[in-house]
């Protein structure tokens, strides 16, 4: 049962749009549940009828007429509850409405259960049977498992449905679609641009559907490509000369598919429809695995695995010649289900205007790293079809969280409005750069940011920022291909250093693991954000450690600005053991007769439960705290940063975030160190009124998030956010005290600034 509903759900995911998965629903389910009928009903939610969308048993002239009011139909009690219905003789229920449409009436037995996505109705999944009879628990169980595991397929469909229509292939005339695809606000801004698709190499059903101008040359590299294919393929024959005849048929196979019509013919003729080598050979792979898969003679089904391998072979061919040369559009929106921070760095800061991933949330490095770049970004827009959007006219809206994929003028022009808003808005905050971040009453927050690539250094610079509050090492480390030496890191971070000297700047040490991956050192676990993460890797690898630390501070000599952040601190010996190993790095560098080198301060991360409640022992062994409030919400609140089926629930305003801040706060001044926080949490502007109002030492985020927060701290005192704090402190949930805060900035006329939180 479990492979049937496998399959089932695989040909939904790869039905061409929303009909077509219906149809193949309605089909596989009547014959898996042995019923008379199966009908699918889903909700319009433009006016919440219920509409017969596919059937297999009722007449199929009603599908797309039949439509039942909100509370009609006994459908509509399935809806309301939410829950199963199991009647023997629906005809005879009060809600049973006749649809002579559907010539349904000799149909008694009804079992219908509600299609649910994230807590949306999107309508019911029907069987129905001649003969008065109950549904058996086993049934009912069974038909509630398939609408479960088809509600997302459905969703996917609906949602990108259209999609295909938008693009004939062969003249590239484009039409619109003004529905949006939803997803999750990653960072601020809106962005039009042409989207360019990036997926994973070597995976036939990731390649996006991508076209051509030259097609002699596509054509040209695919035979080439097969050519290559088939040269490996005589290797591993000769490899295995010693098996016996009937092992070795597999490669004559393998050889005789290769010089097939049905493979190079086809592909070659769609070729000279305009479509792209890969695109042209995903397609006549996947439809001849099709063909193969549905042979009922077992020994030619397995046939299909054959061409799903020898299409790969021949798709690494052709990727082998065209990664290496990747190059950009200007205005490149780039989309992928996956992408890595080192995607976003590849694009040249000035062609990359915006950024849509499948996955994550707003709280994934991809998104953080955008926001550092300044470039809007949209994350977990799980129902785009990533496949099918390649080069096309995109507009993202990184306030909202959504997506237009070849909008329409009007939307254009309403999005053109935005952005000439938002240019005002940046133009008035760009007057505050030159004024320091002070309250009305006199409390002076100063305000750093958050930084990790050297291209955005002076950027940082330029914004007004006082100090660097999080320089992320890391993502040096993740745009090369292996780990950087001593001298290659000193260089980078001096160049930090000064440029913000004589102001502070917090280097953090190395902080791989979780989301954020070192090709050349993978780390393969089973729950990274848990696992093998921060400075315990630096702890267990004294050697990539000491190197990092002597770069940091042969690159401080002369100067004295240098701050040393530890990551994912969760006990008193992991900041002993750090601190030892910087203590005897300085000492090595003195013995080698570096003489202008000063101990720099050192801190400590708190993103990490265990470290809010040690905090007053930690904050005893440094000299100053630094909040890391987007580990701390994941870790505090069990809601993974990347993952956007839960991102409604990672809020850094739950009451339980603010009172771990609090806590920590109250335990640096205990021992009189400065605490900061340089999460995310410090640039959304109604979080930072409550930080105001606690006390925090400084706050670090954003080049973008600086101007709006400036905003705020020059704009409220410190006694009225004391109030605030107060008042949030007495009520129960983060959207309550979400609520409160906004009404506040509102009320101040800085409602603008709103846009960015949630
Ligand atoms: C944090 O966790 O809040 C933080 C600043 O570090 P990162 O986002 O790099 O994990
Ligand atoms: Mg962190």
């Amino acid at each position: 049962m479990l492979e049937t509903l496998r399959r089932i759900v695989q040909e939904v995911n790869e039905a061409r749009d929303l009909d077509q998965a219906l149809q193949i629903i309605v089909q596989s389910v009547k014959q898996v549940m042995k019923t008379d009928v199966c009908s699918v009903y889903l909700t319009d939610f433009s006016n919440h009828d219920r509409v017969l969308m596919a059937t297999d048993g009722l007449n199929p002239k009603s599908v797309g007429r039949v439509r039942l009011k909100q509370n009609e139909g006994v459908t509509s009690v399935v809806c309301e509850r939410a829950e199963p219905l199991n009647l023997e003789d629906a005809p005879s229920h009060p809600k049973y409405k006749y649809l002579p449409e559907t010539e349904e009436e000799d149909f008694h037995a009804f079992l219908g259960v509600p299609i649910i996505h994230h807590r949306k109705t999107l309508g019911v999944l029907v069987v129905q049977q001649l003969q008065k009879r109950s549904f058996d628990d086993n049934e009912v169980t069974l038909l509630m498992t398939i609408a479960a595991q088809l509600a997302g397929a459905i969703a996917h469909a609906e949602a990108s449905g259209g999609i295909d229509g938008l693009r004939q292939s062969s003249d590239k005339r484009l039409m619109h679609r003004d529905r949006p695809f939803r997803g999750l606000p990653g960072a601020p801004g809106v962005a039009k641009g042409l989207s360019r698709v990036l997926y994973p190499s070597a995976d036939l059903d990731a390649v996006p559907n991508r076209h051509t101008e030259n097609t002699e040359k596509e054509k040209l590299a695919f035979l080439n490509a097969v050519e290559a294919t088939r040269k490996d393929i005589n290797v591993l024959k000769l490899r295995v000369a010693q098996l016996p005849e009937e092992d070795r048929a597999l490669f004559d196979a393998y050889l005789l598919i290769l010089e097939s019509d049905s493979l190079i013919k086809k592909t070659l003729s769609k070729i000279d429809t305009g479509l792209w080598a890969s695109t042209a050979l995903r397609d006549v792979v996947q439809e001849q695995v099709k063909v193969f898969a549905a042979m009922e003679d077992e020994y030619l089904s397995e046939r299909s695995q054959d061409i799903k391998d020898l299409g790969r072979r021949i798709l690494v061919h052709l990727q082998s010649k065209q990664d290496g040369v990747r190059s950009y559009e200007d205005n490149t929106v780039l989309v992928g289900d996956e992408l890595a921070a080192s995607d976003l760095v590849e694009v040249p800061p000035d062609k990359l205007v915006a950024v849509v991933c499948t996955q994550g949330s707003g709280s994934s490095h991809v998104a953080i790293l955008a926001r550092a770049l300044g470039v809007p970004a949209v994350m977990g827009a799980q129902d785009l079809p990533t496949s099918k959007v390649d080069a096309l006219n995109i507009i993202v809206d990184g306030y909202q969280g959504c997506i237009y994929i070849n909008p329409s003028e009007t939307v254009h022009k309403e999005y053109e409005r935005l952005i000439n808003e938002e240019a005002e808005l940046s133009a008035g905050l760009e007057t505050l750069k030159g004024k320091p971040a002070e309250t009305p009453d006199g409390v002076r927050v100063p305000l750093y940011v958050n930084s990790g690539l050297l291209a955005d250094i002076s950027t940082s610079l330029e914004s007004g920022a006082e100090g660097i509050g999080l320089y992320r090492t890391e993502f040096p480390f993740m745009i090369r291909d292996q780990f950087p030496g001593e001298d290659e890191q000193a260089q980078i971070y001096k160049q930090v250093l000064s440029t913000f000297a004589g102001k502070p700047v917090i280097l953090r040490t190395l902080d791989v693991g979780g989301d954020k991956n070192l090709s050349y050192f993978p780390i393969k676990e089973d729950n990274p954000f848990l696992g093998w993460r921060g400075i315990r890797i630096s702890l267990d690898h004294p050697d990539i450690f000491t190197t990092q630390l002597r770069a940091m501070l042969r690159a401080s000599a002369g100067q004295d600005n240098l701050h040393i952040l530890f990551p994912m601190i969760t006990s008193i010996d992991e900041v002993k053991e750090a601190v030892n190993l910087v203590n005897r790095a300085r000492e090595e560098l003195l013995d080698e007769g570096k003489v202008d080198i000063h101990m720099p301060r050192i801190g400590a991360m708190i993103e990490v439960p265990s470290a809010v409640y040690e905090a007053e022992s930690i904050a005893k062994r440094v000299d100053f705290l630094s909040i890391g409030t987007n580990d701390l919400v994941q870790y505090l609140l069990a809601v993974d940063r990347n993952n956007s089926q839960v991102a409604d629930l990672y809020d850094c305003l739950h009451p339980a975030v603010i009172r771990a801040v609090l806590q920590v706060m109250q335990a640096a001044s205990k021992q009189q160190i400065p605490v900061s926080v340089c999460g995310e949490m410090a640039g959304d502007p109604a979080a930072a009124l409550l930080l105001l109002g606690m006390g925090l030492n400084s706050l670090s985020m954003s080049t973008i998030a600086l101007p709006r927060i400036k905003w705020v701290i020059r704009s409220f005192t410190q006694q009225r956010a004391k109030e605030l704090l107060e008042q949030a402190l007495q009520l129960e949930g983060a959207k309550e005290i979400r609520h409160l805060l906004n009404r506040e900035i509102d009320n101040a006329g800085l409602g603008g600034l709103l846009r960015p939180g949630k």
